[in-house]
């Protein structure tokens, strides 16, 4: 799958990442979006047969329930490393896109793969990723912010082509929601790592569609 690939991208980016020197209010908007989505959610479930889900459609809910789960847990050993509040923020915001996914889980009657060990995943690649990404962020808060935008963006990477590979109306909204989330905490950590001084240039995403989301 191609996300997993990406994840893979992501690890040796990380281990290759070369700092140069390496808090914003932030405005967490998507805190409320886990309410809104279990509403439109109920909403399309009266409207919608079950559709059949493909392989992928499966594949990706369970990858990404992990992955939503491997920024909670980044975030939360980060704050509790720095102290930095808006890792606290965040980690709060990313147990709800981890439980909008479970929603579906359940929904479609697929198995949950959540393991609540901070660290510890079904997918080993995500086991690797994370300790790659905590090794990184070990430096110093400025490594710890550059953690949170590359994070952000292979979320917002792997969600995009997740929602392009479903048909399926309440996937597509909850991935929607997510991304939206993804693209506010990318602001964050970017302006953060601004007023620190570091002009965090974008390791996954296509210049041009990284400077949209940012001044945004
Ligand atoms: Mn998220
Ligand atoms: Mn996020």
């Amino acid at each position: 799958m191609k996300t997993k690939q990406l994840v893979f991208r992501i690890a040796i980016l990380t281990i290759m990442l070369f700092f140069t020197a390496c808090s914003d209010n932030q405005k967490d908007e998507d805190l409320s979006i886990s309410e809104n989505t279990e509403e439109e959610l109920l909403k399309n479930n009266t409207i919608l047969q079950i559709a059949p889900l493909t392989e992928t459609d499966s594949l990706g809910l369970i990858f990404m329930r992990e992955e939503e789960k491997l920024a909670r847990d980044a975030y939360l050993v980060l704050y509790s490393k720095y102290e930095h509040q808006v890792f606290d923020n965040i980690s709060k915001s990313e147990q709800t896109h981890s439980d909008a996914i479970l929603g579906l889980l359940n929904y479609y009657n697929l198995n949950d793969p959540f393991i609540d060990v901070i660290g510890e995943f079904v997918d080993p690649s995500l086991t690797i990723l994370f300790y790659d990404l905590m090794l990184l962020g070990d430096n110093n808060l400025d490594s710890a912010l550059v953690v949170g935008a590359l994070i952000e963006e292979t979320d917002i990477e792997d969600i995009a082509i997740l929602a392009d590979a479903t048909d399926i109306p309440n996937i597509i909204q909850v991935y929607n929601n997510l991304l939206s989330g993804s693209e506010n905490h990318l602001r964050a950590f970017v302006h953060d790592l601004r007023k620190r001084g570091i002009d965090y240039q974008p390791r996954i995403l296509p210049l041009e569609q990284f400077n949209d989301i940012i001044n945004n």
